[in-house]
């Protein structure tokens, strides 16, 4: 049998937006640690726009532009879409490409002709073991410790252009820090992004600890690392890539109107986009324990 108190505040709870799929996260939810927050899409909007370009010798940007939104035609990804706007706000006509290929965590490739094209980020440089060569070096560290995402445009193994994108942090996030520290809890930022953009991004916000350019299946591994510390921990996640993350969990909470696997995944959902509704939940959790001492 279901306790009358938790029943209710269940039904409290749905009607501010806040599912509980597992009465048992809402328990759990009093007895947390930590809470670690994904950053893109949760803390941040997730809207990815390019700011500012660079190309090496031999190319344009308008054609460096148009070869990286077609290379990322096929993906959904919101760095994909940032690129794919860009290309055509200057109405560039797109080249054509051929067998796309998603590479999770780290970017998509394509053939134009006999060409291999690459679009990535620091993950997919690493993986091509591909060294950044210094002009773009230099436009990557500018466009870092502003805190932007660089995306690299690879053309047969070479280095040829560079792309900063800019996501806004939420409104809301800095004070939802503020609040969970005032709660007694370690926050965290999980990230599939850069080292500078996380760091960025962390110090903004008065985050005690993140871990960055975590590829998608190694995500729950960063929960399990703090479990291992002995830490009961919250997961809060929008994407696909969540999903383990968020079942690892002491806690998993699915954000915004994230997609059915991260929903599928999470013991609590909260059906708007807002992190606040984080802070609310919590102290909701810890409402009905003394509700029922
Ligand atoms: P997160 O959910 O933290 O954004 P992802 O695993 O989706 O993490 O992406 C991690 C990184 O992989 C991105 O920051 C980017 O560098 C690279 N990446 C993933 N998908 C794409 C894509 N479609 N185009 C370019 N880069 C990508
Ligand atoms: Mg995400």
């Amino acid at each position: 049998a279901v306790p009358l108190v938790v029943a209710i505040t269940t039904s409290v709870a749905a009607s501010k937006g806040v599912l509980v799929r597992d009465r048992l996260a809402l328990e759990a939810a009093r007895e947390l640690d930590a809470v670690i927050f994904d950053k893109t899409g949760t803390l941040t909007t997730g809207k990815q726009g390019v700011v500012d370009m660079a190309v090496m010798e031999g190319w344009d940007k308008d054609s460096a532009l148009a070869l990286a939104a077609a290379v990322e035609g096929d993906s959904e990804h919101m760095i994909a879409r940032g690129i794919q706007e860009a290309a055509q706000k200057k109405e560039l006509s797109l080249p054509k490409v051929r067998e796309f290929e998603a590479l999770k965590g780290r970017g998509v490739r394509a053939r134009r002709g006999d060409h291999r094209v690459f679009v990535g980020g620091p993950r997919l440089l690493e993986q091509l073991e591909l060294e950044v060569p210094s002009m773009l070096q230099s436009f990557a560290n500018g466009a870092g410790e502003k805190g932007q995402t660089v995306i690299y445009l690879i053309e047969d193994e070479a280095l040829v252009a560079a792309f900063a994108l800019s996501d806004v942090i939420r409104e809301e996030s800095k004070e939802v820090v503020e609040q969970l520290h005032s709660m007694g809890l370690e926050v965290v930022m999980l990230t599939g992004d850069s080292q500078e953009v996380a760091k960025a991004v962390a110090a903004e916000l008065g985050i005690d600890h993140y871990f960055a350019e975590v590829l998608p299946d190694h995500k729950n591994d960063k929960v399990s690392e703090l479990q291992s510390q002995g830490k009961k921990v919250a997961m809060v996640g929008d994407g696909v890539n969540d999903a383990p993350a968020l079942i690892r969990a002491d806690v998993g909470i699915a954000i915004g109107s994230g997609t059915d696997v991260a929903v599928e995944s999470a013991g609590i959902i909260l059906v708007k986009s807002n992190p606040m509704d984080v802070v609310r939940v919590l102290k909701l959790s810890r409402a009905t324990r003394r509700k029922m001492i």
